[in-house]
This record gives C-alpha cells, structure tokens and sequence, in this order.
C-alpha cells in the first residue's frame, strides 16, 4: 500500500467531471487501498480519487476509525437513486483545502448505488454525518469543491483565509 500525495485547492484536477471505471479490476483493488491507507495517514474520513489525481468515479469512507471500530466502505461509479434534497447547514473540512471550514447546504439522508471492489451492485441509504460525507465526495466527482457549494459572501471570507 502506498501513501498518496493530495492535491491541494486550486488545483484544476479538482474540478474535472470524473470519469466511470469500465471494470473492477486489480488496479481498482490497488488504487481503492492506497486511497484507504491515504484516509487513515491523512486524518480523514472520506476522500475522493481525484483528490489523489486519479479522475475516475471511487470514493472510499470510514466515518467510524477515529472512534476505535474501523468501517472502511469503497465505492465504485456512485450514483444518487434520487437528488439530495439540501435542507440543512453544517461545518465541513476537506482535505484537499487544509485549515478551512465551510458552512454547506446539505440534505440529512441519500439514497445510493454503487459497484462494490467485488463487483456486485450495492443500494444503501445514508443518515447524518455518514449522508453528508457521501454528499461531499460525490461533489468531488463531479469537479465541485466546498468554496464552490457557499454563496460568494462566505467564499470571499474563506479564500481571504485560506490564502493568507
Ligand atoms: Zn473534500
């Protein structure tokens, strides 16, 4: 397993549409657990293939590793059964822009589908804090970062912050 460098905010690999995997195959595997040992060495608790310059549709997730009980989750070509419904405001961190939290629009539940490491087709809904991780990965697929979820106001603030 490797430790992945993350590319960092502006990067322009961070607002690509990613791409779908044609196949599960053992470069799948590897990329799936050098992005997981990236999570763990990083800090965080989601992280999104372009985030690691790989601008194909995975994202892998462990809401649950820092509490001691490790869940780790792969997804492969994610899909939202049904738009998210945005209804609430949280605090969210990325990896990929250090030092800055956003205050984002979010919907409380999704409902998902993807290709598991094995294969097979997976649905599942999400709640909380897991829901909002989802939300915030499936952004990065599709080339949206947290500065470009907030109005201009909160985006002229944080930017001021982070360049600083
Ligand atoms: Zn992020």
């Amino acid at each position: 397993m490797a430790i992945l460098p993350i590319l960092t905010w502006p990067d322009d690999r961070l607002v690509q549409v990613c791409a779908p995997f044609p196949c599960v195959d053992d470069g799948v595997h590897k990329l799936a657990q050098d992005m997981l040992a990236t999570l763990y060495a990083t800090g965080g608790r989601g992280l999104a293939a372009p985030q690691v310059g790989d601008l194909r549709q995975m994202f892998v997730m462990d809401v649950t590793w820092k509490d001691g009980a490790s869940t780790p989750m792969v997804f492969v070509n994610p899909r939202f059964r049904h738009p998210p419904q945005e209804t609430q405001t949280g605090p969210e961190q990325c990896l990929s822009i250090p030092g800055i939290t956003a205050q984002v629009r979010r919907a409380t539940k999704v409902d998902l589908s993807w290709v598991g490491l094995d294969g097979e087709a997976y649905f599942r809904e999400f709640t909380k804090f897991e829901a909002i991780c989802v939300q915030h990965e499936m952004d990065h697929l599709a080339g949206i970062v947290t500065l470009l979820k907030v109005d201009p106001q909160q985006r002229e603030t944080l930017e001021a912050e982070y360049y600083s």
